[in-house]
């Protein structure tokens, strides 16, 4: 006799977060996590050191402070909102409210893999929906759905791969659903976006029962290390995920941090504007080094590498680590020969390219 975890938990895999180390000696790149090159705001910074003054209370369970920033930056009411200790939390807080063992729960292919192990977490079933040209397809997500469907995962746009469904097609999704489904916009890439056609998911939560959408402070804002998402969703559903979620989920560093980040909107407005050109100069380049990018509107690029010995993923991860740049491999996603960088800081987007032109001569000979 021994304990032994319930249904499902041995079947996760477990999550792989991006790797950190580079040679000795050498100036260490880590574009392997989606983080930014740029740090937080020094306004948040300033918020978590004022805050680091009380250690010994406890924080405010409401995370009161933090859902009033949310809520004067975006015109939205805090009854809407739940705050997590990064949207991973809330991606959890949903499955662990709304599965049960025999429900079914869909993700796409190349979806963000915590979906799958959140939904074997609770007991449920995942469903894979295949994609077309590495981007959602709606019809075969709604070709899936049964009366056990319980939520569907729309990474919006997606990681890894960087691609977005139009805002037409997200209401098209929604309107094939059953109403008793969830559909989850993660929107963690948002603030990144810059196309017309693109909609995070706001209006479509407002004028809906049954859509929530997941924001994170771990990309633009740069505050992975203090874990804090939010969510926008239906009263009704806030309250359920409300009742399950640890009492003191956001910690008080994470929630000074947080209001003071997403209030100095010209901070983030500069580190979008950085991505943007830097994330096109990026995918010009090593288009330019004949290397097929996946089109991305994140701050990341998928990069394919050629089918010849020598010159796929796995040696061009071992030439630019040696060299300091460290890339996430994604064969967990589906891809084996592919990597995903992360937009760095110019020295780090224009040594890379530099490494990846050199790595593909230098294995040519
Ligand atoms: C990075 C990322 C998140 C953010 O997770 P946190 O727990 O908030 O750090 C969520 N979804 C996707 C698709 C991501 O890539």
């Amino acid at each position: 006799m021994k304990p032994v975890p319930k249904n499902g938990v041995l079947d996760i895999e477990i999550y792989v977060p991006g790797k950190s180390r580079a040679p000795e000696g050498i100036r260490l790149h880590k574009l392997s996590s989606n983080e930014t090159p740029l740090g937080p705001s020094p306004m948040a910074l300033e918020a978590a050191r004022g805050a680091s003054d009380k250690l010994e209370l406890y924080p405010d369970g409401q995370a009161s402070a933090l859902k009033a920033a949310i809520s004067e930056v975006y015109g939205l009411n805090p009854a809407n909102l739940l705050c997590g200790n990064g949207s991973d939390e809330l991606l959890s807080l949903l499955c662990q409210c709304y599965l049960a063992p025999g429900d079914e729960a869909i993700h796409t292919e190349h979806g963000f893999l915590v979906y799958d192990i959140q939904i074997r977490a609770a007991g449920a079933t995942p469903v894979v929906a295949p994609e077309r040209e590495a981007t959602a397809d709606v019809d075969a997500i709604l070709e899936r759905v049964s009366a056990r469907t319980k939520l569907v995962f729309l990474a919006n746009p997606n990681n890894p791969t960087g691609t977005y469904l139009p805002f037409d097609e997200v209401r098209r999704l929604h309107a094939g659903l059953p109403g008793h489904v969830i559909l989850v916009l993660d929107a963690a890439y948002a603030e990144y976006v810059r196309r017309n056609d693109y909609g995070a998911g706001i209006e479509l939560v407002s004028s809906t029962e049954n859509v929530v959408m997941t924001r994170t402070f771990s990309k633009i804002y740069g505050l992975a290390g203090l874990r804090i998402g939010w969510l926008y969703g239906p009263e009704e559903i806030v309250q359920a995920l409300d009742r399950v979620r640890g009492p003191f989920n956001l910690n008080a560093l994470a929630i000074a941090a947080g209001a003071a980040a997403i209030r100095d909107r010209a901070f983030t407005d500069r580190a979008a504007a950085f991505n943007a050109e830097w994330l096109e100069w990026t995918t010009r380049e090593l288009e330019a080094l004949g290397l097929t990018v996946t089109p991305s509107v994140g701050n990341f690029v998928l990069v394919h590498f050629p089918e010849e010995p020598g010159k796929g993923a796995a040696e061009a991860d071992a030439y630019l680590t040696e060299r300091g740049f460290i890339l996430r491999r994604v064969s967990g996603y589906g891809f084996p020969n592919a990597l995903r960088m992360s937009i760095g800081v110019e020295e780090a987007n224009r040594g890379v390219v530099a490494a990846l032109g050199e790595f593909l001569q230098s294995s040519r000979s």
